[in-house]
């Protein structure tokens, strides 16, 4: 099965995700995050983490720490700018919806 487009399993997230990029100095990586996957959820056992993989490897070069008004949102990029990890810490709604998604697959 292939892995959901961030877009399918977290609409309202993505948005607010590309709202915050506005005046960030990244908009150009609106059209990326638009055509993510979630690959992979993190498995680090916080509950407050509701962070994810956007791509099968996870190697971190760069970092673009958005202004979240609720919880902390950074966008992990590789070294090609690739977005490769999304970070997502204490946003109950988003985990609410990511294990949501999980449930499903069973
Ligand atoms: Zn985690």
């Amino acid at each position: 099965m292939a892995a959901p487009l961030i877009s399918e399993v977290l609409p309202g997230f993505l948005e607010e995700v590309v709202h915050l990029l506005q005046g960030s100095g990244a908009e150009p990586l609106e059209a990326q995050l638009r055509a993510l996957r979630i690959e992979s959820m993190c498995d680090c056992g916080d509950e407050n983490c509701a962070s994810f993989a956007t791509a099968a490897e996870v190697k971190v070069a760069s970092v673009v720490e958005l202004q979240a008004i609720e919880g902390h949102l950074i966008i992990d990029l590789s070294a090609d700018e690739k977005i490769c990890f999304i970070e997502v810490l204490g946003r109950p709604d988003v985990r609410y919806l990511l294990d949501e998604y999980r449930e499903s697959l069973k």
